[in-house]
C-alpha cells in the first residue's frame, strides 16, 4: 500500500497532499522549506503507513532526513548517470510520540531526459561508510 504523505500547516490545519515521496523526503534531506500559502508557516511532512501482517496505519510526523554527502552516484555500463539516496528518516509517532526510523531508498537513472525513479522493494543495503554518514548527521540533530 502507498505511503500516505501530506504536507500539513500547524497553524490554520490545512493539508495537502504531497506529490512525490521521493520529492518530499530529498526536500526535507535538503532543508528546503514547503510554506504555507495563507499562513506562511512551515509546513509539516505527514506520513501514513499500512503495515503488513495486520499491524495496523499508524501516522507519524517526519522530524529528521537525511541523505549522504558526497552523494552515492556512478555511471551504468552505457555512461548514463544512476545516482543513490539511501534515506535516513526519523519518525515522531503522532499519538505516542515515540521515535521511530525509516530507510527508503531510490535511484535515480538518467536514461531520458527526466530520470526514472526507482524505488527499493527490498531492505535497505548500503556500506558502512554511507551508513555511518547518515548516523552522523541524525546525532547532530539530537535523535540518537
Ligand atoms: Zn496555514
Amino acid at each position: 500500500m502507498a505511503t500516505g504523505r501530506y504536507y500539513l500547516c500547524p497553524q490554520c490545519k490545512t493539508r495537502t497532499w504531497a506529490q512525490s515521496l521521493f520529492y518530499a523526503l530529498q526536500d526535507a534531506a535538503y532543508s528546503k522549506a514547503h510554506l504555507c500559502p495563507s499562513c506562511n508557516r512551515d509546513l509539516q511532512l505527514e506520513l501514513s503507513f499500512t503495515f503488513g501482517l495486520d499491524a495496523g496505519t499508524y501516522e507519524y510526523h517526519l522530524v529528521g532526513a537525511y541523505l549522504p554527502e558526497p552523494p552515492v552516484e556512478w555511471n551504468d555500463n552505457n555512461g548514463k548517470k544512476v545516482e543513490f539516496f539511501p534515506f535516513l528518516i526519523v519518525l515522531k509517532h503522532v499519538q505516542s510520540s515515540s521515535k521511530s526510523v525509516w530507510l527508503p531508498y531510490w535511484h535515480l537513472h538518467h536514461i531520458d531526459e527526466v530520470p526514472r525513479k526507482k524505488y527499493g522493494q527490498w531492505a535497505p543495503h548500503m556500506d558502512m561508510k554511507t551508513f555511518g554518514n547518515l548516523i552522523e548527521k541524525g546525532r547532530k540533530d539530537g535523535h540518537f
